[in-house]
């Protein structure tokens, strides 16, 4: 894909699964990367990996300046910004609301929010002059939850739809300048992680068993890895996605075909 040769991405939540992956597919294809998280472990080992293809910014997505800071690197070392990949998120597993005490309700909904939900909204705002600058385009990963009940308890589920809303209303508020677009990933074995408000309301459960349910509920009854996503993303950051802005690829071994 020599589209993304030389281009400019800043990525947040890519020190592990998907984004870890998105950030090696990026780089393989010729781009820099500028990867926000708030693992310094797993950024270290990135710049291990990639050396000057990418710069690394430990940080929180809920931290408005923290995303500052990532443009500025990016803009700083590799001269542009061309495309923002909103990745970083966290995990209900599966808690039940009828379960879940109105303190611990509140306090999961402030802490997964603030993740999921406004650190998108502060990513795509740090982002939005300098995309417009090289009519770039954003990419927010949701998740088959963002459509279909059961891919999470009701504040991952939640978040995911309001992320959809986020991706729609600003592909309509930032066209023609920036295209805006996002991925919906099924379930994958990633290390995703549980909010700890909720971690005394659920059961976590084993890779296996996971790997189970993944495998049974999609039709073609694969177990996903965060390698299987990558291409969507690609496609999406390039150039050759000119035509689309507004849309979900999903990504989740057809969810939406699964029957009843
Ligand atoms: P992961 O835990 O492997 O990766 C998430 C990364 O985000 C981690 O590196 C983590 O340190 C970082 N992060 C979390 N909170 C952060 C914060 N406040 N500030 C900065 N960095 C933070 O999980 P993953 O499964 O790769 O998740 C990536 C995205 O994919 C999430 O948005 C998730 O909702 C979505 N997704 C995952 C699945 C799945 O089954 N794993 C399915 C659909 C969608």
């Amino acid at each position: 894909m020599a589209e993304l040769s030389g281009k400019s991405v800043y990525i947040t939540g890519g020190a592990s699964g998907i984004g870890r992956a998105v950030v090696e597919g990026l780089v393989n294809e010729g781009a820099f990367v500028t990867v926000l998280d708030r693992s310094a472990e797993g950024l270290q080992e990135l710049e291990q990996q990639f050396g000057d293809k990418i710069r690394t910014i430990t940080g929180d997505v809920t931290i408005y300046e923290d995303h500052q800071r990532a443009v500025e690197t990016a803009v700083d070392a590799f001269g542009k910004l061309d495309v923002l990949i909103s990745n970083a998120g966290v995990f209900d597993a599966f808690a039940k609301f009828v379960n879940v005490t109105p303190e611990a309700l509140s306090e999961a909904y402030d802490v997964l929010f603030s993740i999921n939900v406004k650190g998108s909204f502060f990513a795509a705002k740090a982002a939005v002059d300098e995309l417009k600058r090289t009519r770039g385009n954003i990419i927010f990963t949701v998740s088959g939850a963002g459509f279909y009940p059961d891919g999470g308890g009701v504040w991952y589920t939640a978040s995911k739809h309001a992320q959809i809303g986020l991706m729609r209303q600003l592909a309509f508020e930032l066209a023609p300048d920036i295209r805006v677009n996002a991925v919906a990933p099924g379930g994958t074995l990633t290390a995703l992680s549980v909010i700890p408000p909720l971690r005394p309301f659920v059961n976590v459960v084993d890779n296996e068993t996971k790997a189970k349910s993944i495998k049974t509920r999609n039709p073609l009854k694969i177990v996903m890895a965060s390698e299987d996503h990558v291409g969507a993303y690609l496609l999406l950051a390039s150039d050759k996605a000119r035509a689309i802005t507004g849309e979900v690829i999903s990504s989740d071994g057809g969810l939406a075909v699964r029957g009843l």
